[in-house]
């Protein structure tokens, strides 16, 4: 179906929906919904707390965020984005915490060294009712519906498992690993070079 998609966008048709994908998808839904017509479910903005948050995400990641809380809603899972864009400062800030300031350690990572500071990368919360779950079993069925919508999970990393994390990889950095692809966004953030060019 993906790749039937791609053939009517005039996108690479490699069955794969990458940010080229999802992209030309956006674009086409948001022009018929200035043409007047009803934007597709998928664009529908979501609750107001996740929308603060998938404002500070890349535009290319904006509609992928809210597909995935629409999917986990229709499989009855409450999720919220939680988390998106962290700037260098915000980051080193966190890396401090259990360091050189008060606090347990959180992360592992200086700024520029996570995908938050570049807006390719979000957390989800579980949520019951009004009560947020920092661990559930359904993170692991989030999961594998962000990996359907192309998306990386951080549940599937090898060293440092983060369930409520995914991110999209921009095409340039596929089949890189994720300490060269970090060294390219820096490099492309250093220089003011658009992410997903
Ligand atoms: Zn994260």
């Amino acid at each position: 179906m993906i790749a039937a998609v791609q053939q009517e966008l005039g996108v690479e048709v490699d069955g794969k929906a990458g940010p080229q994908t999802w992209g030309a998808i956006y674009e086409r839904l948001v022009k018929k919904e200035i043409d007047g017509q009803k934007p597709c479910d998928a664009l529908a903005l979501v609750d107001s707390r996740s929308e603060k948050v998938i404002a500070t995400l890349l535009p290319e990641v904006r509609p992928i965020a809210r597909m995935l809380v629409q999917k986990a809603s229709a499989a009855g899972i409450a999720i919220k984005i939680i988390s998106g864009l962290r700037t260098y400062e915000e980051q080193n800030a966190l890396y401090a915490q259990g360091r050189s300031a008060p606090g347990n350690i959180v992360t592992n990572a200086r700024g520029g060294y996570s995908n938050h500071n570049f807006g390719i990368a979000f957390d989800v919360g579980v949520f019951e009712g009004n009560r947020y779950l920092p661990d559930s079993p359904k993170y692991k069925a989030v999961g594998a519906l962000g990996v359907d919508l192309g998306l990386e999970w951080g549940g599937s990393w090898k060293t440092i498992v983060d369930q409520p994390h995914f991110q999209l990889r921009p095409t340039w950095a596929a089949g890189i690993t994720e300490k060269q692809m970090l060294a390219e966004l820096r490099s492309r953030h250093d220089s003011g070079q658009p992410v997903f060019a």
